[in-house]
């Protein structure tokens, strides 16, 4: 198996096509992800936008717009790669985790961003969405299966 490439995530452990255990291909939340980072976070972000006089830009258009960039130049990453591959062409050497945290650090800024200027609660729209999906994809119906909506399948 070729080593893991530093990206952390389950992701980074599926490479030139080996398919690992389950238990490997959990995807865990960073340990700091608690609330009270959460607001520190976008408490920051919000800090460093009103300090440059930058909501002047910041409309839920521009915003969002900016949000799709900065998730497709994250996507760019792993163009022209396959499935396992890490963010880079192949035989283009190591995957550049750091760019990978980059773009994510923007996606995620982005959208806390068009959250402050849309009276969206992230963290709430994200649980309410999360009950919502498992009512959707029920456990018994869904472990194992990519069926778009399996309350519906025949
Ligand atoms: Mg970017």
């Amino acid at each position: 198996m070729a080593p893991n490439r530093g990206l952390g995530y389950a992701a980074a452990v599926q490479v030139k096509g080996e398919t690992l255990p389950d238990e490997r291909r959990t995807v865990r939340a960073p340990s700091h992800s608690t609330p009270h980072a959460f607001d520190a976070l976008h408490e920051a972000v919000a800090a460093f936008a009103e300090a440059r006089d930058w909501r002047q830009f910041h409309t839920p258009r521009n915003l969002a717009t900016c949000l799709a960039v900065e998730a497709s130049e994250l996507l760019e990453l792993f163009m022209w790669t396959r499935d396992g591959e890490g963010p880079h062409p192949p035989g283009a050497g190591p995957p550049d985790a750091r760019a990978v945290e980059d773009e994510v650090a923007d996606v995620l800024i982005s959208l806390l961003n068009f959250c402050a200027v849309s009276g969206v609660n992230p963290l709430a729209a994200a649980r309410r969405k999360l009950a919502a999906l498992e009512h959707k994809y029920p456990v018994a119906l869904a472990r194992g299966s990519a069926i778009k909506d399996p309350t519906r399948a025949d």
